[in-house]
């Protein structure tokens, strides 16, 4: 993660500091705003960008191969869709399916067939271990903790770095501790802090001893192709490495196009080795004859081929760099002279990370929600919604129009400034 240098505080009494943090929040609790940055969704202008879809696939049903997508068949989806973002999500196109509108629920899937089935490499099913334990980065992203929560699967939090998970410490505890059976990863322009994965960090989780034998990398790419700059950053291929480290079995790789046309009306991706993909296949065709191909064949003649989606994804990046560009300069003239707040500068993907003094997030929150503006509330970057040291705030910038982002930007660094001073006063 980038942060901005952390600088000392003002030279003005403290007092004189808060005073005016109060008067500027009294100012802002009067302008009965109603603004939310809660949620990282795309932009209505963002969607426009994908209308053709609306309007396709016409009367065209038939796919490269003579597939009619009206049928059932084609049960691992349509190849020339798979072929497309085989490249992008660095998986062999034939251990590459595409099925489903959402990432999330294979991801779902994935947990409740380890736990009611038994994963290649599986000494029993996850259901009959005593404990399961996943490793979770935080700040990471809140429903990934929501599925352990949900199952029952507890969760290890590791500190992110600015190369991704402390990999001294997840060698270390994976290494000891036969219940951990997972870790999350969104390795590239990672939800919240906008990191993207070393290749000695991707190396790291190919590589190392894990006392449990059936250990999976959730490798969630879903900001794959989210670039906010020319520099089309990538990130090692996990499947690749792996397979060369002698552990075929050990990446789930998931992706979507729900930031790339239409947000949970899109298509996911599962990519594994042969056997995970083999045994994912053999426990979906009990849920569902096969995926929605008309949606497939929509995607198809929209996006064309990988430079289609590089093209469209040029176009989101020009109504998203300029609302990253105004939290940032924001951040910087309400905050920068403070020594109260440090952010992330990502290059990519839907997040900004900002970092308050210790205890003083949730109050941040509380605050700015009392002024009418709702945030994602303080401490769902980490596992059961608890921030131990009640520091970091998501901001997604995505949603609202550029006038309401700086505007809202500019509610925020109020808020820290009054809490931040209240703290340094009391
Ligand atoms: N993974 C990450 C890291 C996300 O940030 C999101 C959405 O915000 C998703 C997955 C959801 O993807 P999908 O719509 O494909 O379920």
């Amino acid at each position: 993660m980038t942060t901005s240098a952390q600088v000392p505080a003002g030279t003005g009494p403290a007092a004189a500091r808060l005073e005016e943090a109060r008067r500027a929040y009294a100012d802002l609790l009067g302008q009965g705003l109603s603004l939310d940055l809660t949620r990282g969704k795309p932009s209505a202008r963002q969607l426009d960008l994908s209308a053709d879809l609306l309007r396709l696939p016409g009367d065209r049903h038939t796919a490269a191969d003579g597939t009619d997508c009206r049928n059932y068949g084609a049960p691992n989806g349509l190849p020339e869709l798979r072929e497309m973002f085989s490249g992008f999500l660095q998986v062999p196109v034939e251990q590459l399916i595409a099925v489903g509108n959402s990432s999330l629920e294979l991801m779902h899937d994935c947990l409740v067939h380890a736990l009611l089935g038994t994963v290649p490499g599986a000494p029993r099913r996850w259901a009959d271990e005593d404990r399961v334990a996943f490793l979770c980065p935080v700040p990471g992203y809140d429903r990934h903790f929501s599925l352990c929560e949900r199952f029952g699967i507890e969760m290890i939090p590791v500190p992110m770095t600015a190369e991704g998970p402390d990999m001294a410490e997840v060698t270390r505890l994976v290494a000891a501790d036969p219940a951990i059976k997972g870790i999350w990863c969104v390795p590239k322009y990672s939800n919240p802090d906008g990191t993207t994965y070393s290749d000695a960090v991707v190396r790291a989780l190919a590589t190392m001893p894990t006392a449990a034998p059936d250990f999976r990398i959730f490798w969630d790419n879903a900001y794959a192709v989210h670039h906010l700059t020319d520099e089309e950053t990538e990130v090692g291929d996990i499947l690749g490495a792996c397979t060369a480290a002698g552990h075929p079995d050990r990446a789930f790789v998931f992706g979507s196009t729900s930031k790339i046309t239409f947000a949970g009306a899109g298509v996911a991706f599962f990519g594994s080795s042969p056997a995970n993909v083999a045994w994912l296949r053999g426990h979906s065709a009990k849920r569902s004859i096969g995926p929605d191909k008309v949606n497939q064949l929509r995607h198809v003649l929209f996006l064309r081929d990988a430079d289609g989606v590089r093209a469209h994804m040029r176009r989101h990046r020009a109504l998203l760099r300029p609302k990253f560009d105004a939290v940032l300069r924001v951040l910087a003239e309400e905050l920068g002279d403070t020594g109260l707040a440090t952010w992330s500068t990502p290059k990519g993907g839907y997040f900004i990370v900002l970092n308050v003094p210790d205890g003083c997030a949730a109050e941040v929150v509380r605050r700015a929600g009392d002024a009418g503006i709702a945030l994602t509330p303080a401490g769902a970057t980490h596992p059961y919604g608890k921030d131990p040291r009640d520091s970091v705030i998501r901001v997604s910038p995505s949603y609202p129009d550029l006038a309401e982002v700086e505007q809202i930007v500019r509610g925020v660094a109020t808020c820290v400034r009054l809490v931040g001073y209240e703290k340094q006063v009391a």
